[in-house]
């Protein structure tokens, strides 16, 4: 199942220009620092910040070392309907193939104006013997299935800041990106402190 990485929505542009934010910089600064720290493998993860209209959002297929402001991507709208998803977008990419976990998240948590999803494999791992919040299952990567079971676990923890799922990556929320990436890195300190020692006690 994990293999499926296909984009699971229609994109509708509703213009070609990439958006313009003053906060795409910051975007961008943690595009590399994650992909500098290795939390985004080839083109994986995926990072968006709250705007006025929607959210602006890493571009499907790209790598985070290679995010620019050019490529980002703001999505203005997402339409699910008998099992057909459509997503309205400004910009010259298709947006994350995670748009729909991005979206769902931001209705569902008002308060939360950053979310940073990497494939940080290392607290991955070690989610359930660090007692992480963790999905039950793993889910298709971009699925509708995904999205479903995130939103389920958000509900049961209204707190919860950081979610991982399972065999695939994790999520971090903030009310802003640097707590949203700060919280991200912090994690994966800790789950290298933690593998340290465990190999320390060998
Ligand atoms: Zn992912």
């Amino acid at each position: 199942m994990s293999q499926i990485t296909g984009v699971r929505f229609e994109t509708a542009f509703l213009s070609k220009n990439p958006p313009h934010d003053k906060r795409t910089d910051e975007l961008v600064h943690w595009c590399q620092r994650f992909d500098q720290l290795g939390l985004a493998p080839k083109s994986a993860g995926n990072l968006s910040f709250r705007t006025k209209r929607g959210f602006i959002i890493t571009a499907t297929g790209i790598e985070l070392g290679a995010v620019e402001k050019a490529n980002l991507v703001e999505v203005l709208g997402v339409e699910i309907e008998e099992g057909q998803i459509l997503v309205y977008a400004k910009g010259r990419m298709v947006p994350s193939k995670e748009s729909v976990l991005h979206s769902e998240i931001y209705d569902l948590r008002p308060q939360i104006n950053a979310i940073f999803h990497t494939h940080d494999q290392l607290v991955v791992e070690l989610a359930d013997e660090l007692k992480l919040p963790c999905t039950d299952g793993e889910q298709a990567r971009g699925s509708y299935e995904l999205v479903k079971e995130a939103q389920r676990m958000l509900r049961l923890m209204e707190d919860a800041r950081y979610l991982v799922l399972r065999n695939h990556g994790v999520i971090a929320m903030g009310e802003t990106m640097e707590v949203a990436g700060n919280l991200a890195e912090k994690m994966n300190r800790m789950a290298r402190d933690f593998a340290q020692r465990k190999e320390g006690e060998k």
